[in-house]
């Protein structure tokens, strides 16, 4: 594959990243008056650490790879956004995505005037690794992929991912925002073998943290280092650190939610599957599930109506007549086959 710094804009490659006052000096101090803060209102009245040393030391202990490789974000959008403009010249470089997937790909690429090349999943949702190769022309920078995808719920096969990792020639963004749901073991183990592959993980789904937004993308420490120039110097507010060092202090309590809502998953699917109006229930490696019925909008607005909001996802791609159901707490879940017992 090209090098990071063939990948690489060039106005980025030669980017002098702006200098605050917390990069110029770090340390313990008993006296900091130089970066104009008011010195009321503590701890809220100082910066943040721009590159989060505490809460990345943590992640890199439960996720068992070096703070070096990790960078946080606003969301995992933050980290889809920066990618985008790290690597795709606007006007003149592209992505490959897959379709349907998660729409923030497109929308960044669509804000930073970056064309999108879309390449079909099969029709049981696998990855065509070949077809995405395939679509890849000489100014593709990135392909994005998101395993378990996004509206689909299935991981892709590992053999169809690894083909684009090491035939392509450019950047793999693997969006694994499910990941700590699925049985599939994430790619973080196999990150020193893939210098291209970026993954992006998040704290909005099995984490539970969707409101502080805090997003992470693993990489090798010179991507991670474009990132760190490229975002804004504090992108990682004060509440947003503090409150996820909190959670992560107790890394049981995601692992109990996550056992919680796949042991509801399954009776979600199992009702499912009785109902006449459920066409199929696609297999699922996520938090949610995607159903097939000839009648999705009726369905849809019936909820609503009941005050229970599902995803419409049957104008997408390869998704005619599909609902998408985030799984909700025992209690949600009863609500919602409740509702829908009255439809049959
Ligand atoms: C929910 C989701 C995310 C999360 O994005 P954040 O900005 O971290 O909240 C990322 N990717 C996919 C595919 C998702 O479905």
């Amino acid at each position: 594959m090209n090098s990071i710094n063939e990948l690489l804009r060039p106005n980025i490659r030669d980017l002098k990243p702006y200098s605050s006052a917390r990069d110029e000096f770090s340390g313990e101090a008993a006296v900091f008056l130089d970066a104009n803060e008011n010195p009321f209102n503590a701890p809220f009245n100082r910066y943040p650490d721009p590159y989060q040393r505490e809460l990345k030391k943590r992640i890199a202990a439960i996720k068992e790879i070096s703070a070096e490789n990790i960078f946080l974000g606003n969301g995992s959008d933050e980290a889809i956004d920066i990618a985008i403009r790290a690597f795709c010249e606007p006007g003149k470089d592209n992505i490959v995505s897959i379709s349907p997937t998660y729409g923030m790909y497109q929308v960044a690429a669509d804000i930073n005037n970056i064309d999108v090349k879309k390449v079909l999943l099969t029709p049981d949702f696998e990855l065509d690794a070949e077809a995405l190769l395939k679509a890849a022309d000489e100014h593709t920078k990135i392909i994005f992929l998101c395993s378990p995808n996004n509206p689909t719920g299935n991981c892709f096969s590992p053999q169809e991912v690894k083909k684009i990792l090491d035939e392509f020639n450019g950047i793999v963004v693997l969006d694994e925002a499910y990941i700590d749901f699925a049985p599939d073991k994430s790619w973080l183990t196999r990150l020193t073998q893939y210098p291209n592959l970026i993954i992006l993980q998040t704290f909005s789904k099995a984490w539970g943290m969707a409101g502080i937004r805090l997003g992470m993308a693993f990489a090798k420490d010179e991507i991670i280092n474009v990132f760190s120039k490229i975002k804004y110097p504090y992108n990682v507010n004060i509440l947003t650190q503090q409150k996820a060092l909190e959670l992560l202090s107790d890394n049981d309590t995601m692992k109990r939610w996550v056992k919680e809502l796949l042991e509801e998953r399954t009776r979600l699917i199992e009702t499912l599957k009785t109902k006449d109006f459920v066409k199929k229930v696609y297999p699922t490696d996520a938090n949610f599930v995607l159903i097939k019925t000839p009648e999705p909008k009726k369905i849809y607005n019936y909820l609503v109506a009941r005050k229970i909001i599902v995803r419409d996802r049957s104008n997408v791609a390869l998704c005619e007549g599909c609902l998408r159901i985030t799984v909700g707490t025992p209690e949600e879940n009863r609500e919602l086959i409740e509702a829908l017992d009255g439809l049959s």
